[in-house]
């Protein structure tokens, strides 16, 4: 088959081995940078041009769209579904993952635990807002945050107003959760490939970091998931219509609540710790799912 991938640096461990998982299989496999494709997008014959080349029609796309081009990244991937290109993730499912309070919504319709979170316009409702997550100590979260960067624990009331008055007056759009003590500064993560489970572990923050993610000092270690674990994994990916991603779970004195799910998960904690090829996987999936104009909007 023939894939391409949308990414912007090619030397990533997670784009690496999903060139060599594609080429070992006997297919081929362009890397493109997402910011230089441009296209036009009103022709009736949607194509796209790369560095003033045009691109060829794949089998499928493999989009790997950092948060910080992710309104770009989509308008390119589109295009590429107007094509009939199978993508791995589709535009809209991603668009989902990437706005944390639709991808709240969507999980909680479907009846999915997360910790209580609350979101509100302005500092006027600060003391509300934490009052609907019960109080504090709060975890106060940018929305735009990645990676860990932009979550706060907000220990005492003061400074919780405090904190989402600074952001109001930025005119940084932020949410309030409760938070989950008992996680202990550790996260589980689930890697779903179309629905199933096909590897965990828990990432342990660095000591006195409640955040366990990999970029602030965490480690990650497989772990075993319980049968409902594994089960809400499942239902949060298809909820949102991912057919690959990372479901970040933490485990709380009642149950299993989801943090977030990310649509490009990054290989390399996980195989890492797991020693499993989930690379391969990836193609695997590819090869039994992509056809041409199978593109379809998935999800709740
Ligand atoms: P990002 O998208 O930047 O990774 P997350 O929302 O996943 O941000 O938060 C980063 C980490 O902080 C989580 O993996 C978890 O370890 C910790 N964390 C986040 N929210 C809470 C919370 N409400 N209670 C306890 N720990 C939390
Ligand atoms: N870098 C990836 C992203 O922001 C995800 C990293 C992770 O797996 O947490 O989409």
């Amino acid at each position: 088959m023939r894939f391409v991938m949308l990414a912007r640096n090619p030397q990533l461990y997670s784009h690496v081995r999903l060139c060599e998982a594609a080429r070992a299989r006997g297919h081929s496999i362009d890397v493109v940078n997402t910011l230089h494709v441009h296209m036009n997008i009103t022709s009736n014959q949607p194509l796209l041009r790369y560095n003033g080349r045009r691109l060829p029609i794949y089998d499928a796309v493999i989009p790997r769209i950092g948060a910080s081009i992710t309104h770009y990244g989509l308008a390119v991937l589109r295009q590429f579904e107007m094509q009939g290109v199978y993508p791995l993730n589709e535009s809209v499912a991603i668009g989902r993952s990437r706005d944390k309070l639709r991808a709240l919504q969507l999980l909680a319709r479907e009846g999915i635990g997360l910790p209580v979170t609350a979101f509100a316009h302005g500092p006027r409702h600060a003391e509300d807002v934490i009052k609907e997550v019960g109080g504090v100590p709060v975890v106060i979260k940018l929305l735009e945050g990645t990676q860990g960067m932009g979550v706060i624990l907000a220990e005492t009331e003061g400074s919780a107003k405090s904190i989402i008055e600074a952001f109001s007056a930025a005119n940084v759009n932020i949410m309030v959760q409760e938070f989950i003590r008992e996680a202990n500064g550790s996260d589980i993560r689930a890697l779903v490939i179309g629905g199933k489970v096909v590897a965990a572990t828990k990432r342990i923050g660095r000591p006195g970091e409640f955040r366990s993610n990999l970029h602030r000092g965490g480690t990650a270690v497989q772990i075993e998931l319980t049968n409902e674990e594994r089960s809400i994994a499942s239902r949060a990916a298809t909820a949102l219509g991912l057919n690959v991603s990372g479901v970040d779970m933490v485990r709380s004195s009642h149950g299993p609540l989801v943090m977030e799910v990310n649509s490009s998960p990054g290989l390399e904690g996980i195989e890492g710790a797991t020693g499993i090829d989930i690379a391969s996987q990836i193609i695997d999936f590819l090869e039994q799912n992509a056809s041409y104009g199978k593109t379809e909007t998935k999800g709740v």
